[in-house]
């Protein structure tokens, strides 16, 4: 720890930078590299990040320096501003943010107009010239600072001042005079002491001290947490505080405030995106209870209000400068907010533009053409897990639609589900497995879990940078923000549409966010294309990566997928579903169910061409490629038949006796089938099945080679082997019928034969197996579930519960558990390259398709990993990232 806490910032000098995040927070490092390249920043200084860890470490206290660094800092921003904290006739005013290292919007508290008091007050209005601005600036200080500070329950002041309103007969806060402020001011205060048992502090020293506590303080409040596990921010970085002199937006009609994005950050287009207020304080604009006013003219729409650009032309003029000072310098689309005091512009906030998933695309690819980054940066800008809104279909153009209400396309994506109003009630109803639309008036961070629960987030009020819409955006959800067409009743539970509908909870709804429409009923979507941008960074990002990408595929049309999406082979072809199907369930059971040999064979007979043309179907769409095929897994009774009346019928079929067949399908089950048997174990005890698959393999393979001219390399994987010696038994019995094929077709194919690595003893045993493996494909999901001793299948009752109390960091079917099984990959490709130098290794287990389980993956030297197709763009672009970190 060093022994500096505070960083001044001002006047174009700044102690800070922006590269010193970690310790001054995503805030204080930016308004420290804001001032230094000249822009105008009101003077201020940021308390570390450091204060915030010693202040958890040592009971709520700070170090001992901390004050008079302080005081110092202090000091300097009085010297700059000419006022002074405090003083009756010249007072400082000054506001107090929390900034952590990672953007939390809304998470921790802030307070403004610190330094208020009877007397200070007084000095505002002879600055101001302006008495009403002053008490209503000093009204809000002390209902702002009695909730976060003192823990006041804000509804009550508010309840005093809809109090205040009837008592003068008048609707609206503007209405009320300075003399009414004065009034509220004094009740407010007298109604703190009643509550509290204390008094407002009257001392600006006090208040400030009070402040910056209240910030450390709210680094751990619930909303915090959440929004730090959701986003999986440590607890250990601790937040900054800023704390900076205040100008006002809101001292008359030459004042405004407002947020920009320097590109619109729903598209990405490259022009400049905002929303001001005139006479306005910033938590006004994006608390969503004023509609905004859009910053210029390109982006105006009929019925909007007068644009920046046109009010105040000389400061528009200005900011439009500073957007591209600011995105030179910092190499990305930044998030300003800005506030105009008469008529004087300054600088607030940038940061990085969080931005949804196509806007994230085009960016990268239009600061590239433009020079201003590298493909490299480009590639690492666009983070592997928001392709997956891309990846998911959008509204069918052609399907039907009744359009009930229009709104602000917020964040895009189409999503349809029943409607909810209370963020408790989304989680609620998620937890049953139901698809929502969580529907309200406008949302504010305590909503944030709802919106995490539901599938699309509808406000009837705010802008585009509104609560709902940043917060949505970031998480990657659809979302229709400030759609003025609909009423919400919360009371009522039920919203109404423009046209008079009642939408009632419960009912179902379509969002499309990219439009702003809101449908009834459920629409159709359509698969999502890989072309334009898109395709052009997909481009950069295969020729930085070194791992490739199949995906797990089971039918032709998948496999077509795939292939689209750009799968450089099929890494996992399971054959069970092949089975299923209803024409050949009954040869299937026919076969199990048979008391010989020859019983069994003539089954399978029926089977074989039909598998056979699965795999010509499947190598056809791969043009070459390779193509992963396993042989047949799941355990023997999920074949038969478990209903009495399903067990008559096949008995008939078969020409035996339902008491027969009964004892049949009883001898048959499994307590832990997916201990039991199935896997490797079947092939052993029923060899015809296995001969039969790689019969159909190598059949489909010799033909396509002979009659179409196709190169193919089948890969033949046997799964759920433990022991060496089960999988030599099958080794030798495939080539045995994949030479016999070949003899038969007089044709030269080439074929491999290997093992799923899904048990721990394979892993353990991997230079034994590897003896008979030409390759090893990681089957994490059994390989989890063994390691942990955990159903893959009921797990889900329980893992949320540990994951939500830290007991795991996350669901280790869903993210590769690094320590422990990762550990059992890394020592079986270890042992597998001991004793076979060149084994071909992959991984099919669903944590193919998570980016940090991609990016493992890559470090441990895996060929390939393989994923359901929607996923591969994924893959490819955390196997990017992977390469070039
Ligand atoms: C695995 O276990 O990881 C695997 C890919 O096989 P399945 O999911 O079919 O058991
Ligand atoms: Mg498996």
């Amino acid at each position: 720890m060093s022994s500096k806490y505070v960083y001044f910032f001002g006047n174009g000098k700044a102690e800070g930078a922006a590269t010193m995040k970690n310790l001054l927070g995503g805030k204080g490092a930016n308004l420290a590299e804001m001032t230094s390249i000249g822009l105008p920043v009101p003077p201020g200084f940021t308390i570390s990040t450091e204060v915030c860890t010693y202040y958890y470490a040592h009971g709520d206290s700070y170090p001992q320096s901390l004050k008079s660094e302080v005081a110092a800092h202090l000091a300097e921003v009085e010297k700059l501003m000419e006022r002074t904290f405090g003083d009756p006739k010249n007072p400082l005013l000054v506001s107090v943010r929390s900034g952590a290292r990672a953007s939390m919007p809304g998470m921790m508290d802030t307070i403004l107009n610190l330094g208020l008091n009877d007397t200070t007050v007084q000095g505002i209005i002879a600055q101001s010239g302006d008495e009403r601005f002053a008490y209503d600036a000093y009204r809000r200080f002390v209902q702002m600072y009695s909730d976060v500070v003192m823990g006041m329950d804000k509804h009550i002041l508010e309840h005093q001042l809809e109090m205040k309103k009837e008592q003068k007969g008048v609707h609206l806060d503007t209405d009320l005079t300075a003399a009414d402020w004065k009034e509220l001011v004094a009740e407010f205060k007298k109604s703190i002491s009643e509550h509290l048992g204390q008094q407002f502090p009257e001392d600006p020293h006090e208040q400030l001290w009070g402040a910056i506590g209240a910030v450390f303080g709210s680094w751990m409040n619930q909303r915090a947490i959440t929004y730090r596990r959701l986003n999986n921010i440590p607890a250990d970085w601790g937040t900054a505080v800023n704390v900076q002199s205040m100008v006002f937006g809101n001292m008359g009609d030459d004042c405004a405030t407002g947020v920009a994005f320097t590109r619109d950050p729903s598209t990405g287009e490259n022009y400049f995106y905002g929303e001001y207020l005139v006479n306005a304080q910033g938590e006004d604009v994006v608390a969503g209870i004023r509609t905004p006013q859009p910053l210029n003219n390109h982006q105006k729409k009929p019925g909007d209000l007068p644009s920046m650009e046109d009010v105040l032309p000389e400061c528009y003029g200005q900011l439009a400068a500073i957007r591209t000072v600011l995105e030179k310098h910092y190499q990305d689309m930044q998030d300003i907010e800005f506030t105009i005091e008469k008529g004087k512009l300054f600088m607030l906030q940038t940061r990085n533009g969080k931005r949804t998933a196509p806007a994230a695309i085009k960016v990268a690819v239009d600061m590239e053409k433009e020079g201003l980054i590298d493909k490299r940066t480009a590639v690492l800008r666009v983070a592997p897990s928001q392709l997956d809104q891309l990846l998911h279909p959008s509204l069918d153009p052609k399907a039907p639609k009744k359009v009930i209400a229009k709104g602000l396309p917020a964040s895009p994506g189409a999503a349809s589900g029943v409607v909810v109003f209370t963020a408790d009630e989304a989680e609620a109803e998620a937890k049953m497995g139901k698809r929502l639309i969580l529907v309200r008036i406008e949302t504010s961070p305590e909503d944030i879990h709802g919106m995490h629960a539901a599938q699309g987030i509808l406000t009837a009020r705010g802008g585009m940078t509104s609560h709902a819409a940043v917060v949505a955006r970031g998480m990657g959800k659809c979302c229709v923000a400030g759609c003025g067409d609909i009423k919400v009743d919360y009371k009522a539970e039920q919203f109404t549409a423009r046209n008079g509908q009642v939408i009632k909870k419960g009912d179902v709804i379509t969002l499309d966010g990219s439009t702003g429409e809101v449908m009834l009923g459920e629409v159709p979507t359509v698969s999502p294309k890989m072309t334009g941008d898109f395709g052009t960074l997909m481009g950069w990002v295969d020729s930085f990566r070194r791992l490739k990408v199949r995906a797990n595929a089971d039918t032709p049309h998948d496999s077509r997928v795939a292939r689209e999406f750009g799968a450089e082979g099929i890494g996992l072809c399971r054959t069970e579903h092949m089975f299923f199907d209803a024409e050949r369930i009954a040869a299937v059971r026919e076969m199990i169910l048979s008391e010989d040999l020859e019983g069994r064979q003539t089954a399978l007979a029926k089977i074989l061409p039909m598998q056979k043309g699965d795999f010509i179907g499947i190598f056809r769409e791969m043009k070459g490629l390779p193509v992963t095929i396993r042989l047949l897994d799941p355990p023997l009774h999920e074949f038969l038949p478990q209903e009495e009346k399903d067990i008559e019928s096949l008995a008939k079929s078969l020409h035996v006796s339902t008491q027969q067949l009964r004892h049949k399908v009883e001898f048959l089950h499994e307590f832990n089938p997916m201990l039991g048997h199935r896997g490797c174990r079947l092939g052993l005890t029923y060899p015809e099945i296995y001969d039969m698959q790689v019969q159909a393999i190598m059949e489909a393979a010799c033909e396509l080679v002979k009659n179409e001219g196709y190169s193919i390399i089948p890969e033949i994987m046997i799964p759920l082997i433990a022991t060496v010696s089960e999988l030599k038994t099958l080794r030798a019995n495939s080539i045995r019928v994949c030479e016999e094929v070949i003899a038969r077709y007089g044709v030269k194919v080439d074929y491999l034969i290997g093992t799923m690595i899904e048990l721990p003893r394979a892993a353990l045993t991997a230079d034994e197996i590897a003896t008979e493996a030409d390759f090893f494909s990681f089957g994490t999901n059994d390989l989890t579930q063994t390691t942990f001793g955990l159903s893959r299948d009921d797990a889900g009752k329980f893992l949320p519960f540990y994951v939500e109390n830290g007991l795991l960091p996350e669901d280790p079917f869903i993210s590769l558990d690094q320590n422990g099984v990762g550990k059992l990959v890394r020592m079986a490709c270890e042992l597998g390259r001991s004793t076979r130098a060149g084994i071909k290794l992959g991984i099919c287990g669903e944590h193919g398709g998570d980016p940090a389980s991609v990016i493992f993956c890559h470090n441990v030297g895996l060929d390939y990993v393989s994923c359901s197709p929607f996923r591969v763009p994924i893959a490819r672009l955390a196997a990017a990232h992977a390469a070039l970190c």
